[in-house]
């Protein structure tokens, strides 16, 4: 590798998902077989991946999406959304499948119904990870979600460079092979996914998990607890540290835990310790649920300073 080689690397490339997010306001969601009138229809850009990327490249990270979107509108808002905050997209395939969608149906309350349609995720294949090699290996961190094929995980787990840092959001949850668990470095789960992968017998509290995930393989875990911060367990130092998340007035969550993990991801590629990382996440994710929406709420740098 070239000397300068370290100045041209991306802090961090994203591995995961594009979705549209179709949004109607309802008085009440359907009953089976009954059809309501909602609000206009309002399209947002989203995905666990897509947002992780926007959220990373807004605090200042040079950042790449790998990632699979339809040759339809969608898409092309997608890949809009994404050059507009600086994210280089050129891992970006487009074809295969309609962009993936989530129709979500929310009524007063803010309870809402969500059918997702993984459409072009889920044609993002291990053939497409391995043809995108040089994009992982320039990587100083790679992050992933589930969101995706498991295989395809399963390929950029054993296709990123060899001193790539792996930190995996396992969301939604699914059973995790040995070899992706024991790449992790951190796995960051929150109190669901902590729960679905550990199963009967989790314990009770957020410490148990931590000591029980580590077990399983990965070298550091972190545990997002909502309004109470994160937990953070390091492997190496057996160190086990609560990081306080500022009080902030909380008006939609969404998002917050893509914040989080795209933040302590860049920090983590910048050179952070864990601890530090994700002292500076925390704040990230208090910032991102003061404001609606998911990508929107994702602050700059000035936003997470002035907490
Ligand atoms: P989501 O699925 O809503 O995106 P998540 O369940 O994956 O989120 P959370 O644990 O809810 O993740 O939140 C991630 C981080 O965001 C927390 O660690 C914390 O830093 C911040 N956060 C979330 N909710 C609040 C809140 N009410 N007040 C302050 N910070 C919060």
């Amino acid at each position: 590798m070239p000397d300068n080689a370290p100045d041209d690397r991306y802090d961090l490339v994203v591995v995961g998902s594009a979705n549209a997010d179709l949004v109607i306001g309802v008085e009440r969601r359907p009953a089976p077989g009954e059809t309501v009138l909602g609000s206009d229809l309002a399209v947002h850009p989203g995905g666990k991946g897509a947002n992780q990327s926007l959220a990373a490249a807004r605090l200042g990270a040079r950042t790449a999406l790998l990632a699979r979107v339809g040759d339809d509108g969608h898409g092309r808002l997608l890949l809009e959304t994404q050059r507009a905050a600086g994210v280089d997209t050129d891992g970006v395939l487009v074809g295969g499948a309609p962009t993936g969608v989530a129709l979500i149906t929310v009524d007063p309350s803010g309870d809402n119904s969500i059918v997702v349609s993984p459409g072009a995720n889920g044609r993002l294949t291990p053939e497409d990870v391995r043809a995108s090699a040089p994009l992982l290996a320039a990587a100083r961190v790679v992050s992933v979600q589930l969101e995706i094929p498991l295989e395809t995980l399963a390929e950029t787990v054993r296709g990123r460079g060899p001193d790539t840092r792996l930190v995996l959001n396992p969301s939604p949850p699914a059973p995790l092979p040995d070899e992706v668990l024991a790449a992790c470095d951190p796995l960051v789960v929150n109190e669901h996914e902590a729960r679905f992968l550990l199963g009967e017998g989790a314990g009770a509290a957020p410490a148990d998990w931590a000591h029980a995930l580590l077990a399983r393989g990965p070298r550091s875990v972190v545990i997002t607890l909502g309004a109470e911060g994160a937990l953070v367990a390091d492997g190496r130092t057996g160190s086990l540290d609560h990081l306080v998340s500022p009080k902030v007035h909380a008006v939609d969550t969404t998002g917050a835990g893509d914040a989080f993990t795209a933040a302590l991801a860049w920090r983590l590629g910048r050179g952070d310790g864990l601890r530090a990382a994700a002292a500076y996440a925390v704040r990230v994710g208090a910032a991102a649920v003061m404001a609606r929406g998911a990508q929107e709420s994702f602050p700059t740098p000035a936003e997470v300073d002035a907490l």
